[in-house]
């Protein structure tokens, strides 16, 4: 059955077509879905009842199903946690700013990155997702909270770039102007850094914004926190960072999780500003979110100010994230795997 929201305006009017229907029912279609966000064939009611069925019948049309909100007291962030249709459960997360509000978005069901200090990859990559998986994770949450959406951000479980082609799909149709019309510049992809994929991306001309989990100012120790460094080098990885804003002139997110005793030093701060000082970046540091499967702990509040401020006299940006949803397991997979863990016990 064709997956009915991951089609393009295009290929949903060669669809169309292909069922004898005229091309202008594809715009239809399209407006129900990704402006209108409706949630199946029967709410577009200026389509015939026929129509209607013979869609329900030869498509999928894919709507995720809540299967646990969590709010935080502290700050509203909300976490969900969503059923796909297969069963498998993902999570995002919607945050409210000043600014305006952002969703978080997962690109997998799982991660096989293994980085050492995230709950998401435990136990492995099960799937990709489909593009309307990614983008119904957004379209769920503004139904549910009536709430506009102004940022999103691919940085929930899963790697993006270990999902080129569905998150590109994704990207595409998220920002189109018969769709919801994200601006470009309002979307960031979070990658551990696969380099080909990194540079396939800058080849896109897309204004989309890049972010790149650093977490280390060199390659032993970055090896030790995140496997894909045996893969691509530190200075590979900075190559392909370059190659991208040469190409898109889009300034670069580098994301260090300050894990204590482990990269949050003076010393480190020092060789991290040599590493990014010829680049046109901002270093967002996020104390580690500590997971009970290992047993890193976050810097103390003074080691992150001391470590912001020693990237600041070298004239790097940097900024702390705010920590949003702390008491409601706001870490990557931290949610789902609870879920899973307590369904189990129960049964
Ligand atoms: N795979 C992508 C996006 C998902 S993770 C990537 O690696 O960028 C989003 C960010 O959260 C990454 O920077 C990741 O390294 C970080 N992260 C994961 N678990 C964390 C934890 N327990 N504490 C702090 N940061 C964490």
């Amino acid at each position: 059955m064709t997956d009915i929201k991951s089609l393009t305006k295009d290929e949903l009017t060669d669809l169309i077509k292909g069922m004898g229907e005229p091309g202008f029912r594809a715009g239809q279609i399209y407006d129900w879905m990704h402006k209108k966000q409706a949630r199946s064939f029967e709410e577009m009611t200026n389509l015939s009842k026929s129509l209607r069925e013979k869609l329900s019948e030869e498509c999928e049309f894919v709507s995720l199903k809540i299967e646990r909100v969590q709010e935080s007291k502290i700050d509203g962030t909300r976490k969900y946690l969503f059923e796909l249709g297969d069963g498998n459960l993902i999570e995002s997360v919607f945050m409210k700013y000043r600014f305006g509000n952002s969703v978080c978005v997962s690109s997998q069901v799982g991660c096989r990155m293994g980085c050492r200090f995230c709950a998401s990859t435990i136990d492995g990559v099960e799937r990709n997702l489909a593009p309307s998986e990614i983008l119904d994770q957004i379209y769920s949450i503004m139904r549910d909270t009536g709430e506009k959406v102004s940022r999103v951000v691919v940085m929930g479980s899963g790697e993006p770039l270990d999902n080129y082609d569905n998150v590109l799909t994704f990207v595409k149709l998220l920002t189109d102007e018969n769709g919801l019309n994200l601006g470009q510049r309002n979307l960031t992809i979070s990658t551990c850094g696969i380099v080909p994929n990194m540079k396939r991306l800058a080849e896109e001309k897309l204004q989309i914004n890049l972010a790149i989990s650093l977490h280390a100012s060199n390659q032993a120790k970055r090896q030790e926190l995140m496997p894909i460094a045996n893969k691509y080098s530190i200075d590979e990885l900075l190559d392909a960072c370059r190659d991208y804003f040469d190409k898109t002139g889009r300034q670069l997110t580098f994301e260090y999780s300050l894990v204590g005793g482990v990269n949050d030093t003076d010393g480190d701060a020092d060789e991290l500003a040599d590493l990014l000082k010829e680049l046109n970046c901002v270093v967002n540091l996020i104390p580690v979110n500590p997971i009970k499967e290992r047993d890193f702990v976050e810097s103390t509040g003074e080691r992150v100010q001391s470590f912001k401020k020693k990237l600041e006299k070298r004239r790097i940006n940097a900024t702390v994230r705010r920590e949003m949803g702390r008491d409601i397991d706001g870490a990557c997979g931290q949610l789902r795997r609870r879920h899973i863990s307590e369904k189990h016990d129960g049964n």
